[in-house]
């Protein structure tokens, strides 16, 4: 809940929507860099969500997710607070590229440091003037590289909340995950914050359906917290999968290096076995076919067409409920 009068980043919050626009550094430029922080408080108080997109920068499919749901005006509460960051990393977003200028992962610079690198500290802030004031947080991420993740929602299976929402959230695989050490899903979970993490398509790249399941996602979560009735927009969409319950997973990795197709797509069921592709040479004398080590759903496949020894070709669910 937000104190009142509500102050995030020194700004105090009205009704209705104000913008904060953070100063996090100045370029080599004296160009000065801005994060906008879109905030929209309903006149009835309420719960706190915050909805971040782009942590690694290059992971533009998270950062329209929440685009949409700002330019539709989803984020309008009739009850509580949502609290917008479509581009968190603003420096890799715009080189493109998944890490912050000093080369670091913001991703695993968590809780931060005041006086540490410019990663570290923009981590530190974060955690400082945003994160104590919310009370759940939809983190929106893509597979890195050419890594196409299978729309999924991720979470700490032992918050009951969490696991709860993840169910709400609607995403074909919810996969029980452990926090990843110095994450902002560790460091706000750690924060006592509910932190689902959406994980769908791959870096530098749009995809409608996965775009689509995170929009539902994030609406069907902000209706069951009681922050506004979405119930017609759910009614109109399409009824969801029985969701897949995934308690362990593993990589299937290139034995060879070479030119690799892919035989099946993303969300199929395998068997131990089943013919998952081939890698062969460019000279037609050598090919390979990859074939699954055990039964399970893909969840994630790498698109690129060359690939190097020990590459990770497809992520596998290992174990796995169907609710
Ligand atoms: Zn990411």
């Amino acid at each position: 809940m937000l104190s009142n009068p509500p102050i995030i980043c020194d700004t105090p919050i009205k009704i209705g929507r104000t913008t904060i626009n953070v100063e996090i550094a100045k370029l080599h430029t004296r160009t000065l860099l801005e994060i906008p922080v879109i905030v929209e408080r309903a006149k009835k108080d309420g719960p706190v969500l915050l909805i971040t997109a782009g942590i690694h920068g290059d992971e533009v499919n998270g950062v329209e997710i929440v685009r949409q749901l700002i330019a539709k005006k989803y984020n309008k509460p009739t009850c509580g607070t949502i609290i917008c960051i479509p581009v968190v990393n603003v420096f890799g977003f715009l080189d493109q590229r998944r890490e912050f200028p000093d080369g670091r992962d913001l991703n695993r610079c968590f809780p931060g440091s005041k006086k540490g690198s410019l990663a570290n500290r923009f981590a530190h802030f974060i955690m400082q003037e945003i994160v104590p004031h919310i009370d759940y947080c939809i983190d929106f991420h893509t597979g890195g590289a050419s890594r196409f993740n299978y729309s999924q929602v991720r979470y700490n299976g032992d918050d009951k909340k969490c696991e709860e929402l993840a169910t709400v959230f609607g995403a074909k695989f919810q996969i029980r995950s452990s926090l990843r050490s110095n994450s902002f899903r560790q460091a706000a979970s750690d924060a006592g914050k509910t932190v689902l993490m959406f994980e769908g398509g791959k870096a530098l790249n749009l995809d409608k359906l996965v775009t689509k399941s995170g929009i539902e996602g994030a609406i069907r979560v902000i209706d069951a917290l009681g922050m506004r009735d979405f119930s017609l927009e759910i009614e109109k969409m399409k009824p969801r999968e029985e969701p897949i319950i995934i308690t362990k997973s593993s990589w299937v990795r290139a034995k060879y290096s070479g030119l690799y197709r892919s035989y099946k797509s993303n969300g199929d069921k395998v068997m131990k076995g089943d013919k998952l592709g081939s890698i062969s040479d460019p000279y037609g004398d050598f090919e390979r076919i990859v074939k699954a080590p055990f039964d399970g759903y893909i969840i994630c496949t790498n698109h690129s067409p060359i690939v190097n020894q020990g590459d990770a070709l497809m992520h596998i669910s290992k174990e796995y409920v169907n609710q």
